[in-house]
């Protein structure tokens, strides 16, 4: 290990893209785990982050391929030569029948960066198929269409996580981090504590809205309209920053003209958020010298979700409160490794280093590091709803690895079916989750602790994850196992299993690029706490504030952006009358396949529900604890129902951490942002009945 102590090896949580520093150590008892000192927890851990030793060794962990002959039969236990043939037998069959883009591969937002990489040349190279698109694309794609509309490129936060305690107004909005990110709540406490203020944007009440000063409850899908309103007061209390937008921005004049449409009556009847409200937040701007906007999934799953942090992002430009110290707007990333994993090639449309897999260059460069012709690099590919849902795309077969999309996503029965339709579906997992039980093959992988890899967490910094209990018997690693698919595909070299070795050619496939990581390597990482990209250079911790000298764009200058503040999709109506919203729960991870599985976790948190407003179940005769059915457009499921008085009344939320009966995205809607492919999880028009 690079860094041992006799508390254990330093590692970091499984889990959330804060990446909490660990000790992890085997005793006797079994494994230790304890918080570490790291910039993002200061060696605090959440629920999940203590608990997360207990799946090492649970029995419900796969330990041995598996393997069937037909979907009639159940699977059973096979070598991982047996295993392996079968996969490479049936995707070389699949090609040949049906062309390179009949075999798809969808990842996962928590592989390590290596993983992630080899990912992305696994299907280039040894599968030569453009189909390869990951989780990720519900966690982050939206705000990254902003960032990089906006700023030129896009990183969760453009600021370490440390500035949040040092500005005067931090500003949440679609962000409940007090449940999905509990250690971040560190960080408002010391923000508070210094005589800082925190607004709340939300329809719920959260649990974050605690600790907030001021907290507004929006009509779920009207943030574009919120924030042209509050961009509207900006302007006539006379808070614009002139001077930062004359140097350091395009575009404010046909914003500013948008704006004006505004006002603040109108405001109120397209948000629900009261005149007098708009004007409490304008004050709270007023007061504040430094301000940082976050926004999480809340708004930006939405079929406009771009365009509503693009709007948010206007109205911090106008401000003057981006690329300065303590300023800045950032998003909230979820998974651990959201970031990274597209930075280096499992999202459709990138190659490693955050390139363009449409940009002639970023091709040149990338096909010469992996020694093939540019001409011969397949893609872009297609988004992951696409290739999850849409039979038109003529895929046959799919490798989904560290991912669980029949829980996960959108419309997951019409994902579901998809699957069950493919002629050959294999799944990479560490437990049987509700997708790998559809497949053909199952290939048991090691856990989070017991392999050596790089993760990039949602400030940017390039993290350590270092390798601290051997796995069971028999259990390889995700690059070895994709060693052993390439060899079988012909490709005997350009596939290492030695993730040092892995991460070497990353740094190279990343030199120049916008996530370049050519001068980072684990000992820098190790001695730095973690090294932010872009960092070219072998010295320093890299770039840890983005935009304080320019922006990304060619002429350095910010871009505004005139968004339109569209109605969604799938609005309510007579049929349907309540908006639909899900989220996460403290005691969960995403599709709950590890924390579901951790007995602690499932007590706190065993079944899902239906959280409903008081005088929303009195009209419709609901009690609490009553079973209600959710009914949406795409289909219905049955829940407990939770009353509570800090949601809207017109509004319902569902956890999604589930599958089987209880599985939220049964009901979600699978429209998504134009843009950018992010689902639309945050707003399905549904009505609620007594069952
Ligand atoms: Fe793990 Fe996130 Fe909890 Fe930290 S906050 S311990 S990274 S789940």
């Amino acid at each position: 290990a690079l860094t041992a102590d006799p508390q254990g090896v330093a590692t970091h949580c499984p889990y959330c893209a804060l990446q909490c520093g660990m000790w992890i150590r085997s005793t006797e008892h079994g494994v230790e785990i304890s918080g570490r000192d790291f910039p993002t927890n200061r060696g605090q851990l959440c629920r999940k982050g203590w608990t997360a030793g207990e799946l090492l060794d649970s029995a419900e962990r796969l330990r041995i391929p598996l393997v069937r002959d037909s979907r009639e039969e159940a699977l059973r236990p096979a070598t991982w030569d047996d295993a392996l043939d079968r996969i490479a037998d049936a995707f070389t069959g699949l090609q040949r029948a049906y062309g390179n883009d009949a075999v798809a591969i969808f990842g996962g937002g928590g592989l390590t960066n290596e993983t992630a990489y080899l990912l992305g040349k696994f299907a280039r190279v040894a599968l030569k198929t453009r189909m390869i698109d990951y989780n990720g694309r519900f966690c982050m794609s939206a705000a990254a269409t902003a960032m990089r509309k906006a700023f030129g490129l896009d990183r969760g936060l453009p600021f370490p996580l440390d500035d949040i305690a040092g500005t005067d107004l931090l500003i949440l909005a679609g962000v409940n981090t007090a449940e999905t990110m509990p250690v971040l709540v560190r960080h408002l406490d010391e923000l508070r504590a210094s005589g800082g203020r925190i607004v709340v944007i939300d329809p719920r009440r959260t649990p974050t809205a605690a600790l907030a000063d001021v907290v507004v409850q929006p009509v779920p899908g009207t943030d574009v309209a919120l924030a042209y309103g509050l961009l509207f007061g900006a302007i006539r209390a006379g808070l614009t920053d002139g001077e930062f937008i004359a140097e350091r921005t395009v575009g404010f004049a046909d914003v500013r003209a948008t704006a004006m449409g505004y006002w603040p009556e109108r405001v109120e009847l397209l948000t629900g958020v009261s005149v007098a409200q708009l004007d409490e937040l304008i004050h709270e701007l007023a007061l504040a010298r430094t301000t940082i906007l976050l926004t999480g999934r809340g708004v930006e799953q939405q079929v406009h979700g771009s365009a509503a942090v693009l709007a948010y992002i206007n109205l911090m430009l106008a401000l003057g409160r981006i690329g300065r110290p303590y300023c800045g707007y950032g998003s909230v990333t979820g998974q651990g490794n959201g970031q990274g994993g597209r930075e280096h090639g499992q999202k459709a449309d990138q190659l490693p280093g955050y390139r363009r897999i449409d940009d002639p260059e970023a091709r040149a460069h990338v096909a010469q590091v992996w020694g093939i012709a540019p001409g011969d690099l397949p893609g872009p590919g297609v988004d992951a709803v696409t290739l999850l849902t849409d039979p038109d795309t003529d895929v046959h077969g799919m490798l989904v690895i560290g991912s669980n999309p029949v829980v996960s996503a959108p419309n997951a029965q019409l994902a579901e079916k998809r699957l069950r339709s493919l002629d050959f579906l294999a799944v990479v997992d560490i437990v049987l989750s509700e997708t790998a039980e559809l497949a053909d093959v199952v290939l048991p992988t090691t856990q989070w602790a017991e392999e050596t890899g790089t993760m990039t967490n949602l400030e940017g910094r390039v993290l350590l994850r270092q390798k601290a209990l051997d796995p069971p018997a028999g259990v390889l690693t995700d690059i070895e196992i994709l060693h052993q698919l390439a060899r079988r595909l012909g490709h005997a070299s350009g596939f290492p299993t030695d993730s040092r070795q892995v991460f070497d050619e990353l740094r190279q496939a990343s030199r120049g690029g916008v996530a370049d990581y050519s001068g980072i390597d684990y000992e820098r990482i190790a001695a730095e706490n973690g090294i932010f990209w872009p960092c070219s250079e072998p010295a320093g911790i890299g770039s840890p504030r983005l935009f304080l000298a320019g922006f990304a764009t060619p002429d350095g200058r910010a871009r505004f952006v005139d968004v339109a503040a569209d109605l969604d999709a799938d609005c309510p109506d007579a049929a349907f009358p309540f908006y639909l919203t899900t989220g996460r729960l403290m005691d969960h991870y995403q599709s709950g396949a590890q924390t579901r599985r951790i007995a602690s976790l499932r007590r706190a948190s065993p079944e899902p529900f239906a959280e409903v407003h008081t005088a929303t179940a009195r009209s419709l005769g609901i009690s609490d604890g009553e079973r209600v059915r959710i009914v949406t457009r795409q289909g219905s499921v049955i829940l407990p129902a939770r009353l509570t008085t800090t949601i809207r009344e017109d509004t319902i939320f569902v956890p999604f951490h589930w599958g089987g009966s209880g599985r939220a995205n049964t009901v979600t809607t699978n429209a998504v942002d134009s843009t950018c492919g992010m689902p639309a999880f945050k707003l399905t028009a549904a009505r609620v009945e007594a069952v």
